[in-house]
């Protein structure tokens, strides 16, 4: 007698082999993975690499990080379920403890200071914010505390300030503290930082790695010995990516460069009408930029991301009607986007900051950021222009 209608509805066109192999790689979302128990119990036991739970390593999500380690040009890329998770992951595989101190820039996306001071800050890591554009600064504040890790990330959000990364990486080094950069605003199309030595790098990938705002994930390279580290920490933590975001973003890092180099070159345009127009706008290669010099050392290729920064010199009340006359530019968190996005810092990214330490960083209650999509510049630059009119 055959097998019964409920059987065999669950079993149904399972275990298909495909011989020819498919140009586009698949989305397994399996959870589990059969296979000989021999075979498990060496995966299990770390003996070989493979496949059994998808909290541990899965396909898909394997696909992406050995996309991304290829762009990071070197090391293993480990995926996580957003940016936060990753941010989060990178000071735990640091070592991070009960009175550890952590150095952080202080112009780092507030979120990630928020879960140093109100996440690991209670579990008793002590946090020190500094401008570690600074040179001076951040090594006497090494000196002082032999923080355990530093964070920075290649270019800040949101006055895009430039931290000398090979020489902070140095200097934490000889201090003995362990590096991790966020990488989410240049991509590792403009920075690798892997390379001049940096421990850990993060990225958002909800941003330009993703591309799209389709898809939420974190990435975080590093070397092999704390790529290990890494993976054994998120089979316990659970910070694992999904299989349908993983491979989302790695449809979108297909596209890196086409969408990337284009933004960045637009900002720049945007950036030069901006200014053409007597605003006070913050982009690293325009030279009324504190770290135009730095700039033009750390990124040759006259690219430095796709992030416009502008003080409108208005109250809050004015930068609300700006957003609301915005038609192309999408008043929305976020960058990195096809889609041109204004976010309002004070309102977003760094609403959790008080007043005196947003304007410590320099961000006003009049900073507006952009982040340039791949429309047309011109038409990106006439919606912001006619914006500012519409609401003044
Ligand atoms: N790092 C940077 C520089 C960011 O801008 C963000 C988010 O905006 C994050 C980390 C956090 O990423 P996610 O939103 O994917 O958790």
């Amino acid at each position: 007698m055959g097998q019964s209608i409920f059987t065999r509805a669950v079993h149904a066109g399972e275990g298909q082999r495909l011989v020819e192999t498919p140009t586009v790689g698949g989305i397994l979302p399996s959870t589990t993975y059969q296979s000989d128990p021999d075979r498990m119990d060496d995966i299990l036991g770390g003996r070989i690499s493979g496949y059994t739970y998808q909290r541990h390593a899965s396909p898909t999500v394997h696909a992406l990080e050995l996309a991304v380690a290829e762009l990071e040009g070197q090391g293993e890329a480990l995926a996580y379920a957003s940016g936060m998770a990753a941010v989060h992951a990178a000071l735990l595989a640091a070592g991070v403890r009960s009175g550890d101190t952590i150095l952080l820039a202080q112009d780092i996306y507030g979120a990630s200071t928020t879960l140093a001071t109100d996440v690991l800050g209670p579990l008793g890591v002590h946090v020190v914010r500094a401008d570690l554009v600074d040179l001076s600064t951040a090594r006497s504040l090494l000196l002082a505390h032999r923080p355990r890790a530093v964070l920075f990330e290649t270019i800040s959000n949101p006055l895009l300030r430039l931290v000398d990364g090979p020489a902070l990486t140095r200097l934490a080094h000889e201090s003995g503290a362990t590096v991790l950069v966020d990488n989410t605003f240049a991509t590792p199309l403009l920075a690798q930082p892997l390379g001049y030595g940096a421990d850990m790098v993060i990225h958002s990938a909800t941003k330009y790695l993703g591309g799209h705002g389709d898809a939420t994930l974190g990435v975080v390279a590093a070397g092999e010995e704390l790529a290990a580290v890494l993976h054994r920490q998120r089979k316990l933590t659970g910070a694992t990516a999904g299989p349908f975001e993983a491979w989302l973003v790695h449809r979108g890092l297909k596209t890196l460069p086409l969408r990337f180099f284009r933004q960045c070159d637009s900002a720049r345009q945007v950036a030069l009408g901006l200014e053409q127009h007597g605003l006070r706008v913050h982009f690293p290669l325009l030279p009324s930029h504190p770290d135009h010099a730095r700039a033009r050392e750390l990124f040759p290729s006259g690219r430095c991301g796709a992030v416009v920064t502008c003080d409108l010199g208005a109250e809050e009340a004015r930068v609300r009607r700006f957003l609301r006359e915005l038609r192309l530019v999408a008043c929305a968190t976020s960058v990195g986007d096809i889609y041109s996005l204004c976010l309002y810092p004070a309102m977003a990214s760094h609403r959790s900051l008080t007043v005196e330490q947003r304007l410590e960083i320099g961000i006003t209650e009049g900073t507006v950021r952009f982040s340039v999509g791949i429309e047309d510049p011109d038409d990106i630059l006439a919606d912001i222009l006619r914006a500012l009119a519409a609401s003044a």
